[in-house]
């Protein structure tokens, strides 16, 4: 099916990094929240740096500004070792490793305890299974990683069980699209799930 999306918005984007994610060596400087949001790539637009970048006394210079450009506010939680950190701060929502251990599973129903949106990052580069992955967790297909595997046999068959997200996961400005997760989502027969309205 070709590409035909050129200049429609995306209906929403919660998986971007920004110059808060300050040791990510994938980030330009010209990376900010304001220039992300002055793009308007997404109808909504989530902001989700590296929570070891923003956690603790860096996130309130982050959740204000993220919230000053009328963004979502969530963070890309990379290591389970940081849940108790991840639970403690206000965010609206959660991106998650959930690599392939118990304490992942585990911590994917410590965040749902939350009551708020879970979305498990590019399980297909992290080893998830997504059989242990609680039901109530969201899918993402990220457009950076989902070619890089075989997304027709692995996630063909979770398509009715989970809700799905598309995800740019940018690092840099000309990376604000979602080419590939939506043809994927549009060969899957996936229709994404919009978490804010
Ligand atoms: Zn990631
Ligand atoms: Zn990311």
């Amino acid at each position: 099916m070709p590409l035909s999306q050129d200049r429609v918005p995306a209906a929403q984007d919660l998986h971007i990094h920004t110059t808060f994610s300050t040791g990510d060596g994938a980030i330009v400087p010209q990376q900010t929240v304001g220039l992300v949001a002055s793009i308007g790539h997404a109808r909504v637009v989530g902001i989700s740096d590296h929570i070891e970048y923003v956690y603790g006394e860096a996130f309130p210079a982050y959740r204000d500004e993220v919230r000053a450009h009328g963004l979502r506010l969530g963070t890309e939680v990379t290591d389970y070792r940081m849940l108790d950190d991840a639970l403690a701060l206000d965010v609206d929502y959660y991106v998650f490793h959930c690599e392939h251990r118990a304490e992942c599973y585990r911590g994917a129903e410590a965040l749902l305890s939350t009551g708020k949106p879970v979305i498990i990052a590019h399980p297909l580069v992290l080893g998830t299974d997504l059989e242990r992955v609680p039901p109530q967790c969201l899918i993402e297909i990220n457009n950076r990683y989902v070619w890089r595997n075989d997304w027709r046999s692995r996630l063909g068959p979770y398509v009715s069980r989970f809700r799905f997200v598309l995800g740019s996961d940018a690092h840099q400005p000309h990376w604000l699209n979602q080419s590939i997760a939506r043809h994927v989502a549009d060969e899957l027969g996936i229709e994404e799930t919009l978490l804010f309205a």
